[in-house]
């Protein structure tokens, strides 16, 4: 296939203002996003919001506010403005009456006169009988002066498109070729009783008028695609083309919903999943930079995106893999941006406050450093470093740090001479470097072994039975700090 020249290239997400951003709109933004820039196009947003009974108003900042975060910025929509505002679809009712006569005019449309009584008897009926339900095209083929004196004499009516006898081929340019049988395809509705256009009908309207090029959506919207091709088709445009991403999928294979885990992109960013792992993890739902590489950078996916390598199988997001991956992320980052990332939860569990932080950040990232190794996301960061914050003798002991303490029956004088021997060093000014290798030696000088000594220096310095190297420990605490732990460390493991 050739690729499009780039003036040509413009995408759309087109998300209805009904929640949060969940998963696969992020997905769907993501590669919408990856398209436009590979391909030097655009990315418009546009907001479904023709649906009034469904759309939340604080849903529409929140979705505005997510796909800001993420750094999925459109090109042309809300807040940026662009050569087809309006971006909301309610805005654009004008445009959408005038489709409407068109095709009623032109006989592409019908006006449907039945009642909503009517139609759910038929509703019932058939599935009763274990037929799809659809309408029995009772007034397809009313006369049009019949048709315009009832809508004038003031009759209630739908406006349905009338699907023409063929098929339907979708070149989609992820799942290849999918023939519909028009027989299949509902003489749909495109404007309710009352007025309200239906989004099969507004979403081609706008797609046509904002010129986009490439529909990319989730497989959900794959049955819609016969309906929306055969609206362009009667209004004598050319469709875009579509390609439609896999659904994602939990680790049971059933369908990503609330039942495996969070589905909301905000409550991921609350728990303090790293963002660069966020878009990262998100790529690789249905694609895959060489069937290997887990972990790539933005640059490196939109440089190599091509709409044609996403996967038809559905993806599994896999939570712990995703885990896993902001722990990767996170140890890239700088001292300074784990600060700024980690500030947040420091503040909330109450370990820290803003002023404490604010009054020595270089401390405070010393502590960052000695946890880096430790989380996967910045939540558990006010855990892994509580200990260093704690009064010294307020250090909690773990069950399981003082179990192996108590294994060493002559702890209490290992510490004894281990204190009498370090107090000089820490005094005079040595370096973590420095006591690590003098401890190693003075070990085996006692002939001891390491857990004898190490075992209890690091309940008496952390209260748990694992953490960072102690000697970085000691760095960070100081000389009274850690003298004053490990006295209290020979009384408490007595
Ligand atoms: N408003 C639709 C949705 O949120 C858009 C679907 C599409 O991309 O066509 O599902």
């Amino acid at each position: 296939m050739s690729s499009p020249s780039p003036k040509d290239v413009r995408v759309r997400i087109a998300p209805s203002p009904t929640g949060t951003i969940h998963l696969g709109l992020a997905r769907t933004t993501l590669f919408n996003w990856a398209y436009a820039r590979h391909h030097g196009g655009k990315l418009i947003l546009r907001i479904e919001d023709t649906d009034t009974d469904r759309s939340i108003p604080e849903s529409e900042e929140q979705i505005l506010e997510g796909l800001t975060w993420l750094g999925t910025q459109w090109d042309e929509g809300p807040g940026v403005g662009g050569p087809h505002e309006p971006y909301h679809q309610a805005q654009r009712v004008a445009n959408h009456t005038l489709a409407a006569d068109k095709l009623l005019e032109a006989g592409h449309a019908y006006r449907c006169f039945c009642s909503r009584e009517r139609l759910n008897d038929l509703r019932t009926a058939m599935e009763a009988k274990k037929e799809t339900p659809r309408y029995d095209r009772t007034c397809r083929d009313l006369e049009r002066a019949e048709s315009d004196a009832r809508a004038a004499a003031g009759e209630l009516f739908a406006l349905r498109f009338r699907v023409q006898p063929g098929e339907t081929v979708v070149n989609d340019l992820v799942r290849g070729k999918v023939t519909f049988q028009n027989a299949d395809v509902d003489d749909w509705v495109m404007v309710r009783q009352g007025g309200n256009p239906t989004y099969n009908f507004v979403v081609v309207c706008d797609d046509a008028d904002m010129q986009i090029s490439h529909v990319f959506r989730g497989e959900e919207h794959l049955v819609n695609t016969p309906k929306q091709i055969l609206l362009y088709q009667a209004m004598g445009l050319e469709a875009p083309e579509f390609g439609h991403l896999p659904l994602m999928l939990g680790k049971d294979g059933k369908k990503l919903s609330k039942r495996h885990g969070s589905v909301s992109l905000a409550l991921f960013r609350e728990a303090g999943y790293a963002k660069a792992a966020t878009l990262n993890f998100l790529a690789r739902q249905g694609w895959s930079l060489d069937g290997e590489t887990e972990i790539f950078s933005m640059e490196r996916f939109v440089e190599a995106f091509d709409i044609c390598d996403v996967n038809k199988a559905g993806s599994i997001f896999d939570y712990e893999k995703f885990a896993w991956m902001s722990g990767e992320y996170v140890r890239l980052e700088s001292l300074a941006e784990l600060r700024e990332n980690c500030t947040p939860f420091l503040i909330a569990s109450g370990l820290l406050s803003a002023e404490q932080i604010a009054a020595d950040p270089a401390r405070l990232e010393g502590a960052l450093a000695l946890g880096q190794d430790r989380i996967r996301i910045y939540s558990e960061m006010p855990e892994q470093i509580a200990f260093l914050y704690s009064a010294d003798d307020a250090v909690e002991y773990e069950e399981k740090a003082e179990a192996n303490c108590r294994k060493h029956a002559n702890r209490i004088q290992i510490l004894k001479d281990y204190l009498a021997f370090l107090r000089p060093a820490l005094e005079g000014g040595a370096s973590a470097q420095d006591l690590r290798t003098a401890a190693k030696a003075w070990v085996g000088e006692q002939g001891l072994k390491f857990p004898q000594l190490f075992q209890p220096l690091r309940c008496a310095l952390t209260g748990k039975a694992g953490g960072p190297d102690m000697f970085d420990i000691i760095a960070w605490l100081g000389t009274g700090s850690t003298i004053r732990r490990i006295e209290l460390g020979i009384e408490r493991l007595a």
